[in-house]
């Protein structure tokens, strides 16, 4: 269906705001967001920095947590690109998830002048490398008027916000509404082949735009690739909950296995990491096993990341489980 919409996509030159996909393609997500505006972007690594650069100014602190995107996966670009510094933050219930209380102590504002000072918060929902844990409206909220109440804006990384939106059985545009901006994947979870989205107020966006065609972001007939966006808009969000529904069998399963650590209750939406310590292998070993039987997954130190999607049946998962037996119990 993407395919066949890309080949028939209306398109004309984005550059100068004449293709009416890609116009199409941002009303809609405006309007799903409930954002005065949206801006299609290649990538959502360029969307978040975008929001970096606008909402900073050399010198600054962003405020983060310490395994999110925007800080560990981005190459640096709030340094190169913005000019600020990344103070990370650690969530002192292991969850990856902040509240309010430790954000604040991470926040420098009108103290000594000897100290950068703070001058953006940033959240991630759902957050990758937190296992895919989630932040309801309500925490966003609280973080969103807090921070407000310093002046200090906050943009979410919401790369997979629509996981989030189906986990919480919260709307994208109630997920999204204390923040400034909100930057969100047609890839990943939804399924088309390329780009991202970024939105927030008129004038925001508007800047936007200039700094997507400083960053080399400026496509010319991108029609064809939002066409396949809109798709994924409108028709993906509806399948996530069966993503999360596997997600959550091979964490169950997982935990069956000896020497395989994970908690299923913190399995909500389509990320399942898990520590392999005890098993006696390496994640890479493993990992490589895994991938002998055609099963994709992604070492990092003593864990292993798996993700669920389109392409993964329930079948699919009981497949994994089985493999995942046979190779921790060759090493025992
Ligand atoms: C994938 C992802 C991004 C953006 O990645 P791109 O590959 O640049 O599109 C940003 N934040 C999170 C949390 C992600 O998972």
């Amino acid at each position: 269906m993407m395919r066949r919409a890309m080949m028939d996509a209306e398109v004309g030159d984005d550059v100068y705001g004449e293709d009416p996909t890609v116009n199409r393609l941002q009303e809609r997500a405006a309007e799903i967001f409930e954002k005065e505006a949206a801006i299609f972007v290649p990538t959502g690594s360029m969307g978040n920095q975008i929001a970096v650069k606008l909402h900073t100014r050399p010198g600054t602190e962003v405020v983060i947590e310490e395994r999110g995107h925007i800080y560990n996966y981005e190459m640096a670009a709030m340094a190169s690109t913005s000019g600020t510094l990344a103070r990370p933050v650690h969530s002192r219930d292991g969850t990856g998830i902040l509240n309010w209380d430790e954000i604040e102590s991470a926040i420098h504002t009108g103290g000594a002048y000897y100290v950068p000072p703070t001058s953006l918060v940033t959240l991630e929902n759902s957050h990758n490398f937190a296992g895919g844990r989630v932040y309801t409206s309500a925490r966003t909220r609280e973080i969103a008027e807090r921070a407000h109440a310093l002046s200090l804006p906050v943009h979410l990384d919401g790369a997979r916000i629509f996981n989030a939106s189906a986990a919480l059985n919260e709307s994208v545009a109630d997920l999204a509404r204390p923040v400034d901006s909100v930057m969100f994947c047609l890839s990943k979870a939804l399924g088309a082949p390329v780009g991202s989205m970024l939105l927030g107020s008129r004038a925001f966006i508007d800047e936007a735009r200039i700094w997507r065609k400083r960053l080399g972001g400026g496509m010319r007939q991108a029609g064809v690739l939002a066409a396949a966006g809109l798709i994924a808009l409108e028709e993906s969000p509806k399948l996530l909950h069966e993503d999360h529904a596997n997600a959550r069998r091979l964490a169950e399963g997982l935990a069956e296995i000896d020497g395989i650590r994970i908690d299923p209750e913190g399995v909500v939406t389509n990320i399942v990491i898990f520590d392999i310590v005890d098993t006696g292998m390496t994640s890479p070993e493993i990992c490589a096993r895994l991938k002998e039987s055609n099963i994709l997954s992604s070492a990092f130190g003593p864990e292993i990341r798996m993700v669920t999607h389109y392409d993964v049946s329930s079948a699919d998962i009981e497949v994994v489980l089985r493999e995942m037996k046979k190779i921790v119990s060759s090493e025992q």
